[in-house]
């Protein structure tokens, strides 16, 4: 498996710590708003990550956690707490408002047939590793207490601004203009946040003698450290986590226990929709649910994510969503085929599914392997395995007519013989209320899916 490695900035042969064996982070969502498709992006491709390696025999270890606590609206460490203002929007507790949108995350992470990650952790259940946490930078000299929090000392870490290549400079001069003057430096964060008296915030844990709770970064060293152990294989997110978030998780670990937070780095870029951002104003967000209620299937959409590669701009349109849609129908209706003549759609040798594996193992590049796909002849075996890998449920929502439908086909064809072409008409149309039209060619009459 080649994967293209943030932390060295080049494609690289993954070499795991136990041999056969990868653990993998990804740093999940935060539960404030229903998410939308741009958000799944990501899982998307990380889910091809997680199928491709096992099906090179990995046996792979996966954590995500849900940021249910204290991500400010900002990068930064101010602006509105955003379960907070989720809360207050619907008029729910903050609690409410977490367990209200996992289950509606997790409802579309089942209806993308993503696989379930080994284990799934909410932030909150960490509070007390985070202290620990806290602690333990403090006991070694990276952190400092100010009125609003105890911040991360970034120039304590030498190394701070070689992961995401930052010029620590510019970050300075872009700072000025930002009210926190208790900083030392600009690009330090927030460990932990102080509730200050009066100050209406409702999840809050008392430490230090005082209400407060962890800065977002911190979570993930947290979970990271207690479910996996440093270094992990793999570390997954978005470009926008590399210069901020991620940077300072790397620096939190390194500043608890010395240790390497992850050996490889893989980040995916962002999709526009309509050849623009994803934003509220521009009235451009949709969610699985909107794209089913237009017709679509999740699978539609994943197999749309897939066509394009994880390191690329993304443009979402329905033309190219409706396009994504006939190219699944188009598979489909070639396992059809493989059904109704069994053995018989196999022109080519194990070759070509060997051809898919490899396009994959060379950094997820599934563009390729659709394009292999599009061009081989594969029988129902090679189909399957094709589904185990891109996980498009091809093989569940492609399945054999009834016995039912199979004798409307065999007196349909005898109609035909005896030239009765009234009856074969009333068969065909009374099959496509069922979902399933019929094709009369060289070899007699083949059936296929609708939609
Ligand atoms: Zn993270």
């Amino acid at each position: 498996m080649k994967l293209f490695n943030t932390a060295e900035r080049k494609i690289e042969t993954l070499k795991t710590i136990e041999d056969g064996k990868v653990r993998i982070y990804t740093c999940g969502p935060t539960v404030y708003s229903a998410p939308h498709i741009g958000n799944f992006a990501s899982y998307i491709y990380w889910d091809l990550l997680v199928r491709a390696l096992k099906a090179e025999g990995y046996k792979v270890t996966r954590v995500l956690n849900l940021t249910d606590v204290g991500h400010l609206a900002s990068d930064a460490d101010d602006g509105e707490d955003k379960m907070e203002k989720g809360a207050k929007k619907e008029g729910k507790t903050v609690w409410e408002i977490a367990d209200f949108y996992i289950s509606k995350y997790m409802n579309d992470f089942h209806a993308l047939n993503l696989v379930e990650p080994t284990k799934i952790c909410r932030a909150t259940d960490y509070i007390k590793e985070d202290m620990a946490a806290v602690d333990a930078m403090t006991k070694n000299g990276f952190t400092y207490e100010t009125s609003d929090g105890i911040y991360f000392d970034t120039s304590k870490y030498n190394n701070y601004a070689k992961f995401a290549n930052l010029d620590l400079e510019n970050i300075k001069a872009g700072a000025r203009v930002e009210f926190n003057d208790e900083k030392r430096n600009a690009s330090d964060f927030a460990v932990w946040k102080f509730i200050k008296p009066g100050e209406n915030h409702a999840m809050r844990w008392d430490y230090l003698g005082r209400p407060g709770y962890p800065g977002w970064h911190l979570e993930c060293s947290t979970i990271i450290d207690t479910e996996l152990g440093e270094p992990i294989d793999i570390h997954t997110g978005g470009i926008d986590h590399i210069p901020v978030h991620h940077t300072n998780e790397i620096a939190q670990t390194y500043a608890i226990s010395g240790k390497k937070l992850a050996n490889y780095w893989l980040h995916c870029n962002f999709i526009n929709i309509d050849g623009q951002k994803i934003s509220k104003s521009l009235g451009n967000i949709y969610t699985i649910e909107d794209l089913v209620e237009r017709g679509f299937s999740p699978m539609d959409f994943k197999l749309w994510i897939l066509q394009g590669h994880y390191q690329s701009d993304r443009n979402f349109t329905f033309e190219s969503l409706d396009a994504a849609k006939n190219r699944r129908l188009n598979w489909r209706n070639r396992i059809a085929l493989c059904l109704q003549n069994p053995g018989r759609d196999c022109g080519f040798t194990r070759e070509s599914l060997q051809n898919v594996l490899s396009a994959v193992s060379n950094n997820l590049n599934s563009a390729e392997a659709f394009a292999i796909i599009d061009n081989s002849k594969l029988t129902y075996e090679d189909w399957v395995a094709i589904d185990e890998l891109f996980g498009l449920n091809l093989i569940n929502d492609s399945p054999d007519i009834s016995d039912v439908q199979k004798a409307l086909l065999k007196e349909r064809k005898q109609a035909r013989e005896a030239k009765d072409w009234q009856k074969s008409d009333d068969i065909r149309h009374e099959l496509e209320l069922q979902g399933i039209t019929i094709k009369d060619g060289p070899t007699g009459q083949i059936w296929q899916y609708l939609n």
